[in-house]
């Protein structure tokens, strides 16, 4: 098959400043927790992009300089010619796919806590810096930005010594020391760096010179500008100083990527941003004001949404992110004509999760993210089956799904049994949820590749019990019944049932997915963290309910604080009217009254009326047919419980559970054991 002509704009050669992009499937940086603590896993997930299909494929953000490093966070690092090797190895597998490689270098400012190197921060004035870190940094003398002009100039020869074919100079994301002295935030200075906005942009002016001075001839300078802080009039507003920046160093750079600020506005959730291109409200104007080429992102998954943006003249290139994340050949898929094989981003930014926690990405719709040279597993391909066994898979959630579809990739002869009428477990569940309904591309990808694959037979509205497995006399069984909701509030807070639920009705999650339509004054106890016990309370203020939500914890869906969504969550709740209780537990239930006490203070407590309580808690795994079978184990070549019904956990985990169960069925490598591959620091 071959593209659409319609989309060929899309496979237009653009020229950037000296280099030339072969199409306009940018990758734009993003950080994945790789970097410089896992060279080579970074190496490898970089060149996978390059062979989807991407013109030009980004670094992650790029430290410059000791005085301004992040640990304990895993980035790019160019200090000096000792990081030159593994940036080598990057653009070099890049180039071979015929690909840019793109280096976003940082100085972090008010963003770098400087724990590894200890120095003192430094920022346009004295501030503190971001997050809760008990420091503060210093105010830059003359002579310090002399020198950050000259990091800049000396880390740009470094990356071109390294092969980059675009060097960043980048004011984006409240992470980087040149939108802080476009701030008048951090930037109180009185000399000719701070004041008006002309002074403001001197600095990034002549880093954008000298940069260009230095390495131009080889490389495009490109300039990454967050033209909105979205805070109103307390940040940067695209139609006023965005619009002026822009207009200052119109010309300057070779190539503008142009975003929102900060991190949680530029990579905002589904939940919050459901739109594809919804930065184009921020951005269109920059367009208007350069005849650089122009680079934006807005989680842009379908062609036809690409080829809008260029024709309208929005930008010249696509830039992505999470959707390159999602899926590293979603170039070469519409290349190739196979618009239905792209596994789009569902906006859930587990990604974005990962890199919070400082631990190696991962994706809910891909699995193999972050594992490609980790455990040698390609997005794409999978090993041949290794005989001609039957599987048979219970339960067609997202971990079941995943597994019968990969298994079917191998070549196994695959029956999916699921218990309901309709594929998708939880996601179908969820999906139905206020903002939730792109987590359905978890169910919908997997069940169009399953219905085109001949050997993976499918039976809905089929409940399997352990008799009738073993009558079917497959030897291969993988069980994905998935999780229920506890209704005894054990979770964390509580490791004991809380006292009075067994004699009044609560609700569960399970229940709101099934239909069962809270009443009157509904008390919400959340001690899961995550999003559920949130956007449950969002349903029932849109249902007219009054809405009490009670957590342990002192913020409310306190995990989402990784997705970047907590405060947006927060804010939307009290915006809606839900009264928020933080830092209580639940103590006792009795019929329509609940007790419950300060975590820090358990004397202070409160009655609370309710109509309907609903408890989100914890989960039980469903494995109850997996236990019946355990006692006939020996009848199976391969009996395991995969996803919820082995683990309670995210939807990312659960899909990921279901791969890699896939991948070791039968396989001549054990992805159990040995573990997988991991880098080791050279001694020498
Ligand atoms: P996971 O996230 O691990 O994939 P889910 O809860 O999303 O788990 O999905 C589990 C699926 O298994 C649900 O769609 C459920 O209807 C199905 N299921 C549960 N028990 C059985 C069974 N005995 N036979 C077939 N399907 C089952
Ligand atoms: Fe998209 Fe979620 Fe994957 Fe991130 S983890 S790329 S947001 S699907």
């Amino acid at each position: 098959m071959s593209r659409d002509p319609k989309y060929d704009i899309l496979f237009e050669p653009l020229q950037i400043g000296p280099v030339t992009t072969k199409n306009r499937f940018y990758q734009v940086p993003h950080c994945n927790s790789l970097g410089h603590g896992r060279p080579l896993a970074e190496v490898e997930n970089r060149r996978i992009k390059a062979e989807g299909g991407w013109g030009v494929v980004c670094t992650q953000e790029v430290e410059i300089h000791p005085s301004a490093e992040i640990t304990p966070s895993f980035e790019g690092r160019l200090w000096d010619e000792k990081d030159i090797p593994p940036h080598r190895l990057m653009t070099d597998a890049v180039h071979e796919f015929g690909s840019l490689a793109g280096i976003e270098l940082v100085y972090g400012a008010l963003h770098a806590p400087n724990n590894y190197s200890r120095i003192a921060p430094m920022s346009p004035s004295a501030t503190v810096i971001h997050g809760n870190y008990p420091i503060q940094a210093r105010a830059m003398t003359l002579r310090d930005i002399h020198d950050i002009r000259e990091w800049h100039v000396n880390a740009a020869k470094l990356a071109r010594k390294a092969g980059y074919d675009i060097v960043y100079v980048y004011a984006g994301h409240d992470m980087s020391i040149l939108q802080h002295f476009l701030k008048p935030h951090y930037n109180r200075r009185s000399d000719q760096y701070g004041g008006s906005l002309e002074n403001r942009v001197r600095l990034t002016r002549e880093i954008l010179t000298a940069v260009k001075e230095a390495v131009g001839d080889q490389c495009a300078v490109a300039m990454r500008l967050a033209v909105d802080e979205l805070r109103g009039e307390d940040g940067l507003r695209a139609e006023c100083e965005g619009r002026d920046i822009i207009g200052m160093l119109a010309e300057l750079p070779d190539l503008w990527d142009v975003n929102v600020s900060g991190w949680d506005n530029d990579s905002a959730t589904a939940r919050f941003e459901p739109m594809e291109g919804f930065q184009e409200k921020y951005t269109a104007f920059v367009k208007t004001l350069t005849s650089k080429p122009v680079v934006g992102v807005g989680r842009f998954t379908s062609a036809d949404a690409m080829v809008s943006q260029i024709k309208r003249g929005v930008m010249d290139l696509i830039g992505a992110a999470r959707p390159s994340i999602a899926d590293p050949f979603l170039p070469r898929k519409i290349e190739e004509g196979r618009l239905e094989d792209i596994r789009e981003c569902i906006g859930c930014n587990i990604c974005v999760a990962q890199d919070m926690i400082v631990a190696p990405i991962r994706c809910t719709q891909n699995p193999t993210q972050g594992e490609e040279w980790k455990r040698n597993w390609h997005p794409e391909n999978i090993q041949k089956a290794a005989s001609d066994d039957g599987v048979l898979v219970v339960g067609g959630g997202p971990a079941g799904m995943e597994c019968a579809m990969q298994l079917g990739k191998r070549g196994y002869a695959v029956t999916l049994a699921e218990a309901t009428k309709t594929l998708g477990g939880r996601v179908a569940l969820e999906s139905q949820l206020p903002g939730l309904a792109s987590y359905a591309r978890v169910r919908d990808y997997r069940e169009s590749q399953i219905a085109r694959l001949p050997n993976v037979q499918l039976y809905l509205d089929n409940r399997l019990s352990a008799e009738d497995i073993l009558e079917l006399e497959i030897r291969h069984i993988l069980i994905a019944t998935g999780s229920d909701w506890r209704r005894d509030g054990i979770g964390r807070r509580h490791a004991f049932s809380i006292e009075g639920v067994e004699s009044v009705s609560v609700l569960t999650p399970d229940d709101i997915f099934s239909g069962t339509k809270p009443q009157g004054r509904v008390l919400i106890y959340d001690d899961d963290h995550y999003y559920l016990g949130g956007v449950i309370a969002e349903q029932c203020r849109q249902d007219g309910l009054d809405v009490h939500l009670v957590t342990p914890d002192s913020k409310v869906s306190s995990w989402t604080e990784n997705t970047l969504e907590q405060e947006k969550i927060q804010s939307r709740l009290l915006s809606l009217g839900v009264s928020l209780t933080t830092s209580h537990e639940l103590l006792r239930v009795s019929e329509g009254s609940a007790q419950i006490a300060n975590v820090y203070l358990n004397e202070h407590q409160q009655e609370i009326p309710f109509d309907t309580i609903i408890l989100v808690t914890s989960r039980l795994p469903a494995d109850d047919l997996y236990q019946a079978l355990l006692p006939h184990q020996n009848r199976f070549k391969t009996l395991l419980a995969i996803g919820d019904c082995n683990a309670p956990g995210t939807i990312a985990a659960a899909v990921y559970d279901g791969h890699l169960a896939a991948r070791n069925l039968e396989s001549e490598v054990d992805f159990y054991e040995p573990l997988f591959r991991r880098e080791m620091p050279d001694l020498g």
